[in-house]
């Protein structure tokens, strides 16, 4: 991998997501050689992608490169590798530019789609954990309005314009109020010559709330805000198979789309080499200690999605989001160089500070530790927060801008087919 040798010890991190990133921000001015391993060079902003997949904003404005961010750190390197195993014995990670020791060894892989092994929806369905990702999305969205133009059967047209989006978490309740929205106030100028008065969007929760991690009264604010917007809120229903072109449930209830969008369960993304019962959680996740160390090693560790500190308070590991996996960054590397030092290790302690999740325009819903509250002042919050996490002055600025030209002009101008999409499973 070209890293020079150091008298320093070394500590790899594997992953630059929102808790590599941190830990590599903490130990980077010490005397300690970090080399962060990320099969992207970018630093991808998750939350907004679903921003990207229906045209609000350009992918480059929610990524920013992980070089660049950790630039002014003399002991620093990053290396785009695709870290594909972990030797424990030999202390050494195996990716596909070569291998590297390391003294210290920190996995912030983050996590990964979970089809819970159900391969018709794997291979039909649309994800949206990557830029990428999204992008495909982007294509496919707007291929099938081109598709629904040229056909003059009914059935195939209803079905192009039908969008089934499974799991109505945060992801799934903004994606769905997103195209509510471009439905609304963009398809009838697009598309004049089209009746899109017929599309569809329909999400479905398999259980009896929308984002169930949320407040009671959040979940009742966004169902009304999606009825509102004319999304089809499908409660207890569970989705069996998707085979390209009808969705099956576990009732009578059937949906013949075209564009299927899983966002029903996450799993860690965890690494050959750190398995087995002992080591993984039923969902993947890398089982630590409390101060993020994996069972059995002293210098191993895990941290964020990727990481389950099980505690009483905690039997499922924290929440898999942005602020576990930051705290859990930052506090690792204080307790990293306090490792280092002979002194004693601190316990992590999360500081919930609360969710949020947007429906559209001027709706959104927020629960705070001490205050919950919807609507309009919630969006200007959610707004906020979410300009404040991004990383890079410009990337704030242009999304910022994007926002104010979409909210007046009631547009979204990303809806561009750059790379048109193609279903390797559909002839
Ligand atoms: C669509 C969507 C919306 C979300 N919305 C919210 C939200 O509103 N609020 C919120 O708090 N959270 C949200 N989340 C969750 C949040 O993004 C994650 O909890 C957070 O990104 C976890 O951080 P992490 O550092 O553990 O992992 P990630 O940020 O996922 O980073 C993991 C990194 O590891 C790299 N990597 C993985 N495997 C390898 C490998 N083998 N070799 C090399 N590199 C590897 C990846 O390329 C990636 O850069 C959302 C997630 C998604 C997908």
């Amino acid at each position: 991998m070209n890293i020079p040798k150091s008298s320093f010890p070394r500590v790899v991190i594997i992953g630059g997501g929102f808790a590599g990133v941190a830990l590599a921000k903490k130990l980077s001015k010490k005397e300690l050689q970090v080399v962060l391993l990320d099969k992207h060079n970018y630093h991808n902003f998750q939350p907004l992608l679903y921003q990207v997949s229906t045209g609000g904003l350009e992918p480059d404005s929610i990524a920013y490169p992980i070089r660049k961010i950790l630039k002014d750190f003399p002991n620093f390197y990053f290396r785009l590798a695709d870290v594909s195993e972990i030797d424990t014995e030999k202390c050494k990670v195996i990716s596909n530019i070569g291998s590297l020791k390391f003294d210290y060894l920190v996995v912030a892989s983050g996590s990964k789609t979970n089809f819970f092994g159900n391969k018709s929806i794997e291979d039909n369905s649309m994800e949206m954990k990557t830029i990428p990702q999204s992008l495909n999305l982007r294509s496919l969205i707007l291929e099938n309005f081109e598709d629904a133009l040229l056909t003059s059967n009914l059935h195939e047209r209803n079905a192009l314009m039908n969008f089934v989006i499974v799991g109505a978490g945060p992801t799934g309740v903004e994606l769905a109020g997103a195209l509510a929205e471009i439905k609304k106030g963009i398809l009838p100028k697009d598309y004049p010559d089209l009746d899109t008065r017929t599309v569809q969007i329909n999400l479905v929760q398999s259980g009896d709330r929308i984002l169930k991690e949320m407040s009671e009264k959040a979940s009742k604010k966004a169902e009304d805000f999606l009825e509102d917007l004319g999304v089809h809120v499908w409660k207890n229903v569970r989705v069996t198979g998707y085979d390209g072109n009808v969705v099956t449930t576990n009732s009578d209830l059937t949906f013949e789309a075209e564009t299927v969008i899983w966002a029903a369960g996450v799993k860690g993304a965890a690494i050959n080499g750190i398995d087995g019962e002992e080591l993984l959680s039923k969902s993947n996740r890398i089982q630590v200690n409390e101060f993020n160390q994996v069972k059995g090693f002293n210098n191993i560790f895990a941290i964020g999605d990727v990481a389950q500190m099980t505690t009483d308070q905690t039997p499922y590991g924290h929440p898999m989001m942005a602020q576990p996996a930051i705290q859990q960054g930052k506090h690792l590397g204080e307790n990293l160089l306090r490792l280092i030092e002979n002194k004693p290790l601190k316990p992590f302690k999360y500081k919930d500070k609360g969710s949020m999740a947007t429906v559209g325009r001027n709706k959104a819903v927020v629960d705070l530790p001490k205050f919950k509250f919807q609507g309009v002042f919630a969006w200007f919050v959610w707004m906020f927060v979410h300009l404040f996490f991004l990383i890079g002055f410009r990337n704030r600025l242009v999304v910022f801008i994007n926002w104010v030209y979409n909210y007046v002009r009631f547009d979204r101008e990303a809806r561009l087919i750059i790379r048109p999409y193609k279903n390797k499973f559909k002839p």
